[in-house]
């Protein structure tokens, strides 16, 4: 197995623990302006995916993302599924010549094109883009314009998603379920930007070892 790939399946898994160790405080903040099934429907997606990617023979990393959102496709139910699932499978074939932080821009930029052609969502509509908007603009910025190495680049991606899901709590949801609710989901914090930035904090950590 490449190296890559091995770093993608040791971040595959390194999601799955932070998930369910989060998988109550996910509930609770779904619970609050959703339907409460956002840590249980990421927990059993995310472990399923672990398992899958560590049951690859001698994949790439490209084979290996892929195969993790195949998984969390079809084991996370609801909006998140498809949504986090459906944009790795999407995204993947950026990684074809491997990980580097050229190809780690354009995965992390196709990933989220994806997210919101699905979702038809913007920054501002409090959900996880509001996340993930920032996130990979500043990457893309770190990368590409102020030439810092790869893990601060990342480390700078991660407070940026920080400071996008403190911008869901004072905002009206526009999107998914939370937007039923209309101003009454204004001061909560949305459940998908909270385990998007949990998922970024882990591939912090994965790249950081
Ligand atoms: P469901 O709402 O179907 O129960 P989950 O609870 O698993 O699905 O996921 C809810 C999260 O999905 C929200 O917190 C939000 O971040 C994200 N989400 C929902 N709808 C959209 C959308 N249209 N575009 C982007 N993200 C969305
Ligand atoms: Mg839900
Ligand atoms: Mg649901």
């Amino acid at each position: 197995m490449s190296g890559d790939a091995d770093a993608v399946v040791a971040a595959v898994r390194a999601v799955a623990d932070r998930i369910e160790s989060e998988r109550s405080h996910l509930t609770d903040l779904d619970s609050a302006i959703g339907d409460a099934d956002h840590g249980g429907n990421m927990a059993r997606g995310w472990a399923e995916a672990a398992d899958a990617v560590a049951d690859l023979d001698d994949p790439d990393a490209q084979t290996a993302v892929k195969t993790a959102g195949k998984t969390v496709l079809s084991e996370v139910g609801g909006a998140a599924g498809p949504l986090y699932g459906g944009s790795l499978v999407f995204a993947s074939p950026e990684l074809e010549g491997g990980i580097t932080p050229e190809t780690a821009v354009a995965f992390a930029e196709t990933y989220l094109e994806k997210v919101k052609d699905r979702g038809d969502a913007n920054v501002g509509d409090q959900t996880m883009v509001d996340a993930l908007t920032p996130a990979v603009h500043t990457f893309k910025k770190s990368i590409e314009t102020d030439d810092l190495p790869p893990l601060e680049a990342l480390a700078k991606a991660v407070a940026a998603a920080e400071i996008g899901v403190q911008f869901t709590v004072p905002i009206r949801a526009s999107k998914g379920r939370a937007s039923y609710l209309g101003w009454r989901s204004v001061g909560h914090q949305d459940p998908g930007a909270t385990s998007t930035l949990y998922i970024m904090e882990e591939l912090l950590e994965t790249a950081a070892d």
